[in-house]
């Protein structure tokens, strides 16, 4: 069984104040909320991480702790890079890697998400691997070709058992941040080509235990549908993340 995740990413959105607020009131929304059924995690800016980290602690919340990004190595001399280790020290759980917003304005490769869910492993995180197509490339027809170069390229090298364990959300693109919303069908069905990759490359066995969410424009009145098809297992959520309500009400509508 695949334990739905309903993940918050906050992107480049409030103050460790601010997050503090949002963590606050998400937790009142979901008070009484099964987090061993649905699970929800926060992912907010690498300012709030250690904010958020005492939150949890302190008053025993049950969210995840997710960063937006990380360098690939140990250590080293990379002015304004965050290194696995420093996320993990902060107990972090998830990293989400290869966000379309890193592939398109910070010029990351498929070779330099794939190192990086490497490194995320190595470091005990669980990476949270998108991929999806542009606009162009879905009008063109190039939706799963795109998809399959994606995610065989950022699961190389990987042994089934971590693959087992990377959340990949499938991310149109062309849906992120526009209020288009893939339709529940065509979302299932570029999941369930993904799910059959898995199955391919590593075996039936880890393609249905590998939790796959859909990402864009994820909403409360849209999340039903799309979390009611048989192979999504949970939401990406930028936008509607940063407003404690309505993210509750998507965590809601998982169950
Ligand atoms: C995202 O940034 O991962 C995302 C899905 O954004 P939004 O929900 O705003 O489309």
């Amino acid at each position: 069984m695949r334990r739905p995740l309903i993940a918050g990413n906050w992107k480049m959105y409030k103050t460790h104040l601010e997050a503090m607020t949002l963590v606050q009131q998400l937790a009142h929304e979901l008070a009484g909320h099964d987090f061993e059924r649905v699970e929800v995690a926060v992912c907010p800016p690498f300012t709030s991480l250690r904010t958020i980290q005492t939150l949890i602690d302190s008053d025993r919340y049950e969210f995840g702790l997710g960063a937006q990004n990380m360098h690939v190595d140990k250590e080293g001399a990379f002015t304004g890079e965050v290194s696995p280790s420093m996320l993990k020290a902060l107990d972090v759980d998830y990293v989400i890697l290869g966000h379309s917003e890193r592939r398109e304005l910070f010029g990351e490769t498929d070779e330099g998400v794939n190192a990086k869910v490497r490194a995320a492993f190595a470091t005990e995180m669980t990476p949270i691997m998108c991929v999806g197509e542009t606009e162009s490339e879905r009008e063109a027809g190039e939706t799963e070709p795109k998809v399959e170069r994606q995610v065989k390229a950022g699961l190389a090298g990987l042994k089934p058992d971590a693959v087992r364990k990377i959340v990949i959300a499938y991310e149109p693109i062309w849906a992120i941040g526009t209020g288009k919303t893939a339709t529940p069908q065509d979302a299932q069905g570029t999941i369930s080509f993904i799910r059959r990759l898995l199955g391919s490359d590593f075996g039936a066995e880890v393609a249905g235990d590998t939790r796959i969410l859909y990402g864009g424009s994820v909403k409360a009145g849209n999340a039903a549908s799309l979390l009611g098809q048989a192979d999504i297992d949970g939401a990406l959520v930028g936008g509607a993340s940063l407003d404690g309500g309505e993210f509750a009400a998507i965590v809601k509508a998982a169950k």
